[in-house]
């Protein structure tokens, strides 16, 4: 069992989940309610096929298409979230408190990180002439230190 598996917080949010697709009408297979829990544990936003190679081991009988189709019925249910990045591959994860994402160029990595003031900040007034707005969130792009630390080193093997 992995750390964040016995995080009370996640078996929340499992029983949350539960809940919410008996309100919503959403038959809770096995196979959803796997998705669901392996995409709760999964600190990293993982894509379809990452998060369908981590429970091929679990579920042998079950295939990308399904995992990528429940991903999308949850997406739309509102119960997980999609991030947006500039890949071709959609991202997703359960949020389990309000942040935003930096996603490194370079690895592609997504990291969480807070903002409480723009989390408080008031919306621009001229906002209103586009739309209502349901949901704010930011994402930044850059390198990630991990990334930077590497390509340091190779510039130092450059140059000494
Ligand atoms: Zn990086
Ligand atoms: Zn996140």
């Amino acid at each position: 069992m992995s750390k964040k598996e016995k995080d009370p917080k996640i078996q929340e949010k499992i029983t949350e989940f539960k809940n919410l697709c008996n309100a919503l009408g959403l038959k809770l297979t096995h196979q959803r309610l796997e998705i669901f829990s392996e995409l709760c544990r999964s600190v990293d936003h993982p894509s379809a096929e990452i998060l369908y190679k981590r429970l091929l081991k679990r579920i042998s009988t079950l295939s990308l298409d399904t995992v990528y189709r429940t991903l999308m019925t949850f997406k739309e249910y509102g119960l997980i979230d999609k991030i947006e990045t500039t890949e071709n591959q959609s991202r997703f994860e359960v949020k389990m408190s309000t942040h935003h994402h930096f996603i490194c160029k370079n690895c592609n990595k997504i990291y969480d990180f807070d903002w409480k003031d723009f989390d408080e900040s008031a919306l621009p007034d001229n906002l209103s002439n586009i739309g209502g707005v349901i949901h704010k969130s930011v994402i930044v792009y850059g390198y990630c230190n991990a990334c930077d630390e590497k390509k340091n080193e190779k510039v130092n093997k450059l140059r000494f």
